[in-house]
């Protein structure tokens, strides 16, 4: 597997692989196995698999947040390479967003939404990062996962508004045993935290905005961002929570064949 830095090394690395199909898995590390599906779908899909491995400040609305998003390049690197992955791009915020940079792509309306509303600026970041991977790795498919609802639909709406030549795969939620939705963030939970979020999938399982609303208010200390349906589609019962102080979103699939 190779690791590459920057976008030159990128462009040089893929240049062999004009004929087979490249799959991009974007991440922002700390990978789980809700990463490992996605790089396995890749896998089994595509010739060359590329892995983005990026923290990108332009989604972070605050400084500390970003400021403490878990990073382990290291294991990373290692759980890559064991998934198979070809080609991790893994560059500096100065390679993503040199000096001067000031082209941002908006979703206007999908980004301005749900976690629009508490996230500003959240989706113009993620769009932005993702149409500038796409246009350095060029990928076939790329590959998301529906844990992050509006995020597939905000990237699915980018790729019809802007004819991107990209084939859009979604992968269903993976979840601990005990039902918690698997995301980096669970790392920043204290074991009592934890314990407190098991509520946020309770509620979403239900599958009823009002009888979820209920659970997480009966539960003891999580703050409720949102509880609501989303006519994404598949449409999902989508809800945001915070635990002290981590914020937690997931979804679940109200129809389809998602989950
Ligand atoms: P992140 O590193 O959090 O930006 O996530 C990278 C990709 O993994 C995104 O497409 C996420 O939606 C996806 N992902 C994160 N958590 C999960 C999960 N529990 N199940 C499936 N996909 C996930």
């Amino acid at each position: 597997m190779k690791v590459s830095r920057t976008i030159e090394a990128v462009r040089l690395d893929l240049a062999p692989h004009p004929s087979g199909s490249i799959g991009l898995v974007p991440t922002m590390g700390a990978l789980h196995d809700g990463h490992l599906s996605l790089l396995r779908a890749a896998r089994a899909e595509c010739d060359t698999v590329v892995m983005s491995l990026f923290v990108n400040p332009a989604q972070f609305s605050q400084a500390s947040d970003l400021a403490r998003y878990p990073r382990d390049e290291e294991r990373d690197l290692a759980v890559a390479a064991d998934a198979g992955v070809d080609l991790v791009f893994a560059p500096s915020a100065e390679e993503m967003y040199p000096p001067g940079f000031q082209t941002w792509v908006e979703v206007t309306e999908l980004g301005s939404i749900l976690e629009g509303v508490l996230r500003p600026g959240h989706f113009r970041g993620v769009a932005t990062v993702v149409l500038k991977l796409f246009g350095i790795v060029r990928p076939d498919r790329a590959y998301f996962g529906q844990k992050d609802a509006q995020q597939v639909e905000v990237i699915r709406r980018m790729i019809q508004d802007l004819a991107l030549e990209v084939e859009l795969r979604v992968l269903p939620t993976v979840r601990d045993a005990d039902g918690l939705a698997l995301s980096s963030r669970n790392a920043l939970l204290s074991r009592e935290e934890r314990q407190r979020a098991l509520a946020l999938p309770r509620a979403l399982s239900t599958r009823d905005p009002e009888a979820a609303r209920k659970v997480l208010a009966e539960s003891n200390g999580l703050e409720v961002d949102y509880v609501l349906i989303a006519d994404f589609d598949p449409p999902v019962l989508a809800a945001a929570v915070r635990v002290g102080s981590t914020r937690l979103i997931d979804n679940v699939v109200l129809e389809g064949e998602m989950e």
